[in-house]
């Protein structure tokens, strides 16, 4: 079976600056991926190539069967290949279902905008009640239920989450990470980048660590997580 995303040898940049310099990795239906690395390594470079956000320098990407490197990012959204923004980005004075519907834009995923609403209220049933409140009032782990619901709406195959954890109360990070699982289970795949390493890399089955726009290292989460270079320099363990 071929990968649901295949990149190969991806190099990117912006005017003179060259920032990845030949990525290549794989992941399929159901995998949940996780890209690691230092504060200007090119993780977000990689993520906005894949999104159609920056036209890659060479390489290619890969998904569901279809070569996306130079398609417009309406295209890319239209295939199954949806991001969740860092800071997630919800209209905050809509209410939480206009928010919701707005992921169901396209005409096929609008068709099934009710199957899809219940499908999102069944993964993060907090918001059944909080449909009719403005998205602004919610505390901030219910606005990452919201945004991650809005992508889901669009009955992505891939969903790219930037810094899910990001601003989120340390009691809540669980959680996100507990959903991430289940909808991987439900078949999606997940790519996500996130400075909650530990947590990040014990849900991937396959992670890359990332450094000046190389990856240097690759392997399961866990081994990841095993790996004392890891362990140094990314979780404090000496
Ligand atoms: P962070 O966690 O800080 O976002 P990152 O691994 O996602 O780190 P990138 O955002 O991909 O890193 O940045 C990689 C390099 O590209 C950095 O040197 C950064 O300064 C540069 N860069 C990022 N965005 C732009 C841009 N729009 N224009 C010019 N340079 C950029």
């Amino acid at each position: 079976m071929s990968s649901l995303l295949a990149v190969e040898d991806l190099q990117a940049g912006y005017g003179n600056l060259s920032v990845l310099h030949g990525i290549s990795f794989e992941l399929n239906a159901g995998e949940v991926g996780a890209m690691v690395g230092a504060n200007g390594a090119g993780k977000s470079t990689t993520l906005r190539c894949l999104s159609g956000l920056l036209r890659p320098r060479a390489g290619t990407i890969i998904f569901a069967g279809e070569d996306i490197s130079n398609l417009p990012a309406h295209r890319i959204v239209e295939l199954g290949l949806v991001q969740v923004p860092e800071g997630r980005l919800l209209f905050p004075a809509m209410s939480v279902r206009e928010n919701l519907m707005l992921g169901a834009f396209l005409p096929e995923p609008r068709k099934r905008m009710s199957q899809s609403m219940d499908a999102v209220l069944s993964y993060f049933p907090a918001l059944r009640e909080k449909l009719d409140l403005p998205a602004g009032s919610l505390s901030g782990g219910q606005q990452q239920m919201v945004a991650v619901g809005r992508a889901l709406m669009s009955r992505p195959k891939l969903l790219v989450l930037d810094e899910p954890s990001l601003g989120i109360a340390p009691l809540l990070v669980r959680e996100i990470f507990e959903n991430i699982e289940k909808l991987a289970a439900g078949g999606l795949a997940i790519l996500l980048i996130e400075q909650n390493i530990g947590n990040a890399l014990s849900l991937s089955q396959r992670a890359w660590v990332i450094e000046n726009g190389a990856i240097v290292m690759q392997g399961s989460g866990r081994e990841l997580l095993d790996d004392p270079r890891i362990q140094a320099a990314y979780l404090g363990i000496q």
